[in-house]
């Protein structure tokens, strides 16, 4: 009985008999589900991600605060519960990766310990700090990127040959491919690359973002899930190396003048 069915959508309704789209949740590759919670105030998809196995279920980021019931929801949807959580791994420190967590008491919780001085958690102990720059976590490789926050980290995931990139690459604000919320996004992509190209990315950032972009290159991923709105699904590699020869163009432009 194992993957029947595999989207959701949650809906808020209105008295006046209207509705909108609170939640999408989507199966991603066997055993990985995202939950992308529409957040009306940031006018944004938030994300986070489920990896279920039997022996419990991990969480990649966890969400607002206000958005945890959701994550509850789409737990039971699975026939999990908040205990069956047992590892979270946030891979940075805003409050739409990692308030969530305080519903899962079992589970442990990590984060780069760059992001330990601005946490937005209230409990900031709760989060265990050990993780190294570049190191290995049960099922789960992660690497420093830097970008966004200083302890902003990609976590690939060998199994399902995930990379989860959080903030450092992502589709904050931006509505989902056309395709749908997972797909092979090749509009996104194109946007990004586009975005890149003309300047989006501050000459400051550019060097970090390139090193980044270089290190997620050689996790060899097949899905890209980002912190925000889309999951991309195929030629990552192709994506990425796209990115990064636009980045290095705009580095040697700027040597030249
Ligand atoms: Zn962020
Ligand atoms: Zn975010």
């Amino acid at each position: 009985m194992r993957h029947q069915y595999r989207k959701w959508i949650g809906y808020v309704f209105f008295e006046n008999g209207g509705r909108t789209v609170d939640y999408l949740f989507e199966l991603v590759t066997e055993n990985v589900y995202v939950l992308a919670v529409w957040d009306s105030a940031w006018n944004s998809y938030n994300n986070c991600y489920l990896v279920v196995k039997k022996e419990g279920v991990t969480l990649i980021d966890c969400g607002k605060k206000e958005h945890s019931s959701y994550l509850v929801e789409a737990l039971n949807k699975l026939g999990r519960s908040p205990e069956d959580v047992t590892l979270i791994v946030a891979t940075h420190g805003h409050e739409d990766h990692v308030q969530g967590a305080a519903v899962f008491k079992n589970a442990k919780k990590f984060i780069h310990p760059n992001e330990r001085s601005h946490i937005e958690y209230p409990e900031p102990d709760e989060f265990t700090y050990e993780l190294s720059d570049h190191g290995i976590l049960e099922d789960y490789e992660y690497r420093l990127v830097g970008l966004h926050t200083p302890g902003s980290i990609a976590i690939f995931h060998q199994p399902s040959k995930i990379l989860f990139t959080g903030d450092f690459l992502c589709f904050f604000g931006d509505p989902l491919s056309k395709d749908g919320l997972v797909s092979d996004g090749n509009d996104l992509k194109k946007e990004w690359l586009e975005y890149l190209r003309g300047g989006g990315v501050s000459k400051d950032h550019l060097d970090r973002l390139l090193e980044g972009l270089s290190t997620m290159k050689g996790f060899d991923a097949h899905i890209m899930c980002t912190g925000h709105g889309g999951v991309l699904v195929g030629d990552i590699e192709r994506f990425i190396s796209g990115l990064l020869e636009i980045g290095e163009n705009l580095g040697k432009n700027e040597i030249v003048q």
